[in-house]
């Protein structure tokens, strides 16, 4: 064994490397992505053995490449963020029903806040929905441990089960104990022996919902409650001031809140000491299995009880169980959280959130202590410009953007965008992107639009590895059904947004050599397309007559603009703004944004006389020379030799 100073996502792969995982797969999106780098980088250095690890095409493919491996008794892993099971539930709700064999686990982040997600879709609810148990972690380490049970719990009951952290957990870093080696776990040699059990037909799916039902009761009745493997993880402790006085307050946590509202109290205590008051007895609870919801163990933690506080992130998912079971046994209890106003309704929790409320809800909230709960207040400063995000300086989408913006000029046209680094592209001064609901949408939304905006250009907008994630079933559809739309793919060579992860188009597997990788002109006329350009967006000319073409093409037709990500790429020599040529204009501002450019309003030049001059940030330039493109009076330089 060898300690570590893991992140969570290191962490939680390190876990299933030791619990002996055979197969895993997943599909990048933060906060999940750095679960299957790891696996791979372990499996590349020699220290993960017998493991195959896999970026697959997207979270359903995932999903199903996993289940076939837990069919066959592999243990499997399946990894994504929180929207990415709205790819993958399509598969997962009949894979419940199927049941398992080799211990299954998803993998599954959630990202409240967001942080960088279209929602705060909150995988607990999702369990329930789908009828799979959930392990919530409150700490890395935690979640460490609940990685392993899970494996075990897969096994014991042939259900997959879901591990749920939240970004904090995923990107909080702490020390482990970890094996210096892994191996998978040896795998059965006899034959796969498929039949009824394995084909979801209806008479199966009604004995099957029985079994579901059934092992969900005994997990929530037995497993969370009397075995030390499992109900480990719903911890209960109580602080008794006088031990005559037994608590009438009780705190339900989940989550990462549980550390939060024990850090808080932990402060409360130390404050109110100090303010010469007591805390009131209360009793504390984690619920790190939230579904099943584990009655038993919660009823106990209710005894006695008159008032609970729950804290806890995303939904009211604690707080819905716990008012059901207090109505289910009997119990008058008051319940404050979300639903009572009494907790953040969305966004994240944190220490000094808490620890308000927990001061309001114990009763110590008087001005001796509350005049320590007052919170860091920045002194009086000249508040910071707002900087929205945008593309990085020299990002080729930005020509692509701008191309397409020119080819169609003052004509009506929507352009639907999609999820990844191009919905920036949404921004001024581009404002090419007007719609963006999900992964792939924006080739079909722009198909829906051309029915209803017949004289409107429509045009899909869609990256690369969203292209093969969810984009090619769009493509099908504008071909069979004729939509007059123009899908243009930003090919970027990587899934940029998450990390630059490999794609399919890339042909670099996390298992060995790169191939050829999938062409995406090659789908479009294997699929029906009769106008397929291809462009290099740092060309603009060339790219907006390319996008004219495109457009102008009666019927479904494809752009496909091409040119590497530029965190991918060396820097070239930054370019020089000729302060005898420029006017001022900033049309190299207005036209393309890149941060590289900014205006100095007390420069002054020979052109420019007093309006000042634009100038560039050589750090931030990497000598695209987009600009170069569009300033009117070709002020911008671009040294020739560029090593
Ligand atoms: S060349 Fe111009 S557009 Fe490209 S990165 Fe430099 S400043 Fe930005
Ligand atoms: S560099 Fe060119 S486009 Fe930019 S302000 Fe000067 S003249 Fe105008």
């Amino acid at each position: 064994m060898v300690k570590k100073l893991l992140m969570g996502n290191e962490a939680f792969a390190q876990a299933a490397l030791e619990a002996g995982v055979n197969v895993v797969a997943g599909y990048p999106g933060t906060p999940s992505s750095e679960l299957v780098e790891t696996v791979a980088k372990l499996h590349a250095a020699g220290s993960a053995h017998d493991v195959y690890v896999e970026w697959s095409t997207n979270e359903a493919m995932a999903l199903e490449v996993t289940a076939a491996a837990s069919y066959a008794g592999a243990r499997a892993l399946f990894t994504c963020k929180n929207v990415g099971m709205n790819v993958a539930s399509d598969p997962l709700m009949s894979l419940n029903y199927v049941g398992v064999n080799g211990g299954m686990v998803l993998f599954v982040a959630d990202d409240p806040g967001p942080i960088s997600s279209q929602t705060e879709q909150d995988t607990r609810r999702y369990a329930a929905f789908a009828k799979v148990p959930v392990l919530d972690p409150a700490t890395p380490d935690q979640g460490f441990a609940m990685m392993k049970a899970a494996f075990e719990l897969s096994e014991r009951h042939h259900t997959p089960v879901i591990v749920r952290p939240t970004t904090r957990i995923n990107h909080a870093s702490t020390y482990f104990e970890v094996q210096e080696e892994t191996h998978g776990r040896a795998l059965p040699q006899e034959p796969f022996e498929g039949g009824p059990k394995y084909v979801i037909l209806p008479v199966r799916a009604y004995a099957a919902h029985k079994e579901v039902n059934e092992r969900l009761d005994r997990m929530a009745s037995v497993d969370f409650v009397s075995d030390p493997q499992f109900n480990v993880f719903n911890p209960m402790f109580e602080y008794v001031p006088d031990d005559l006085v037994e608590p009438k307050l009780g705190i339900l946590c989940g989550g990462v809140s549980t550390a939060y509202a024990r850090e808080a109290l932990a402060m409360l205590q130390q404050r109110a000491s100090a303010a010469g008051m007591q805390l009131p007895a209360y009793r504390f609870m984690q619920v790190g299995t939230p579904y099943p919801f584990p009655k038993d163990l919660v009823s106990v933690f209710m005894q006695g009880l008159t008032d609970v506080l729950v804290i806890e992130e995303q939904d009211s998912f604690l707080e819905d169980q716990l008012n059901a079971l207090s109505g289910e046994r009997n119990v008058i209890l008051n319940v404050y959280g979300k639903l009572t106003g009494h907790a953040l309704t969305r966004g994240e929790n944190s220490v000094d959130d808490c620890l308000e409320r927990l001061a309001q809800f114990l009763g110590v909230y008087e001005e001796s202590v509350a005049s320590s709960f007052q919170r860091y207040v920045a002194p009086e400063s000249e508040p910071l410009p707002v900087r929205p995000p945008t593309l990085c300086a020299g990002c080729p989408h930005r020509g692509s953007f701008y191309a397409l913006k020119k080819a169609l000029g003052k004509r009506e046209a929507v352009l639907c965008g999609d999820i990844g680094c191009y919905t920036l592209g949404s921004a001024a001064p581009l404002k090419a992107v007007e719609t963006c609901l999900c992964m792939g949408a924006g080739i079909t939304m722009a198909q829906g639009f051309s029915v209803v905006k017949p004289g409107a250009k429509c045009i899909g907008i869609v990256g690369d590895s969203t292209f093969f994630a969810s984009g090619l079933p769009g493509l099908t559809n504008a071909v069979y059904n004729q939509h007059d739309i123009t899908v243009v793919v930003l090919d970027n060579a990587t899934t940029a947004m998450t990390g630059a992860q490999p794609h399919p188009g890339t042909g670099i597997t996390l298992m060995g050599p790169k191939h050829e990788g999938i062409s995406i002109p090659g789908i479009f006329e294997a699929c029906g397309f009769k106008k397929v350009l291809t462009a290099n967006p740092l060309d603009l000319e060339a790219s907006v007559a390319a996008a004219k073409e495109a457009i102008d093409f009666e019927g479904p037709s494809a752009l496909v603009f091409v040119s590497p990500c530029i965190q991918l790429t060396k820097p070239g020599k930054p370019v020089t703004i000729d302060p005898d040529i420029c006017t001022g204009c900033k049309k190299c501002i207005t036209s393309i944004g890149c941060p590289g450019i900014a205006f100095s309003a007390d420069a002054a030049g020979p052109k420019s006389g007093s309006r000042g001059q634009a100038y560039v940030d050589p750090s931030l330039c990497n000598g695209c020379t987009l600009c170069t493109q569009v300033c009117p009076f070709h002020a911008i330089k671009k040294e020739v030799c560029d090593d």
